[in-house]
């Protein structure tokens, strides 16, 4: 019988301990760690995830502040927005929501943000030291990924672990992690040849490639464990993920379901990088 790992369930007990840690820095009498969320535009799914970020920030007792910007702000204002943010002793983590509005360079915003106060883990140092194995900060999604693995009982050291997907924000980095952790990594992607028997070599199997139930019992090892990252919206309105739930769970050891899987343990992991960007600047 396959064990089904709500993310819900582990990321209610990880923001019990946040929420723990908070209560004591403010019983204390000190100023408690703050998250600045820059969004630009109106996107709907991006104004959801920030308000999901400010109610998550609330209940941990953390303080947030929203910076909402027109669709059409300019290059210029969404960066000093970034360097106030980076100057203000009070905020310990700035996040900038992605993707950005047409016309506004990404790549320039990411490397704006002070390395200290990058909770999103995307600045070039960050990534670096995520290369090099150094502690830094490391995006929220894969982390959510490891502590659900941790949370499976998984034991990485030298398994078989493929990744479907190589974006910046989830493939790459959680690739790193897995090799970081000892297990053999394949990262796949769109110009991938065969990719069921890749994925059929898999211990570990991570599905983030954003393709609604692709991911079937075809691409299954027996046994294996299934991290299933993909949000996709159904005609009828639903979520799922790229993995096809039902037909794949009587061959896995572990998976995680959508929604109730990755998506409330990346949440999670921003409140934690952000505690833990308080932490360090208050050391
Ligand atoms: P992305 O930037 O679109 O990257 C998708 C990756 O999948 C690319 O590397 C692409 O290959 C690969 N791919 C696409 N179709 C494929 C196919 N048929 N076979 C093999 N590889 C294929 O997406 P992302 O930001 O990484 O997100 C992936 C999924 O995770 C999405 O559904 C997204 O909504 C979800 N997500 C969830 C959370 C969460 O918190 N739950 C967070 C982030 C993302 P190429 O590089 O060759 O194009």
């Amino acid at each position: 019988m396959a064990d089904i790992i709500s993310g819900t369930q582990l990321s209610k007990e990880l923001r019990t301990a946040i929420r723990g840690k908070i209560d004591s820095i403010r019983k204390a009498g000190n100023r408690v760690p703050c998250l600045a969320v820059i969004i630009a535009g109106e996107d709907p799914a991006s104004l959801s995830y920030i308000r999901g970020k400010e109610k998550a920030c609330t209940a941990a007792g953390m303080d947030s502040r929203m910076f909402t910007l027109p669709a059409d702000v300019s290059q210029e204002v969404l960066e000093e927005t970034i360097r106030r943010c980076n100057d203000d002793p009070d905020i310990d983590g700035i996040l900038v929501q992605l993707p950005l509005p047409k016309g506004l360079d990404e790549q320039s915003v990411l490397h704006m943000i002070s390395a200290e106060k990058d909770v999103d883990g995307l600045h070039p140092i960050n990534v670096g030291k995520l290369y090099l194995g150094e502690d830094g900060f490391v995006p929220c999604t894969p982390r959510g990924i490891m502590e659900l693995l941790k949370r499976m009982n998984c034991d990485l050291e030298g398994k078989r672990a493929v990744v479907i997907g190589r974006s910046k924000l989830v493939g790459t980095p959680v690739a790193r992690l897995l090799q970081n952790a000892n297990a053999t990594v394949t990262v796949c992607h769109s110009r991938t040849k065969d990719l069921k028997a890749v994925c059929r070599e898999a211990d570990i199997l991570i599905a983030a490639l954003g393709k609604a139930r692709m991911i079937n019992s075809e691409y299954i090892k027996e046994g294996a464990f299934v991290i299933d990252v993909g949000v996709n919206r159904t005609e009828d309105g639903h979520l799922t993920g790229d993995v096809d739930f039902e037909d794949v769970l009587p061959h896995v050891q572990a998976i995680t379901p959508v929604p109730g899987g990755v998506g409330p343990m990346t949440i999670t992991m921003l409140l934690d990088n952000t505690l833990k960007a308080y932490e360090k600047r208050v050391k």
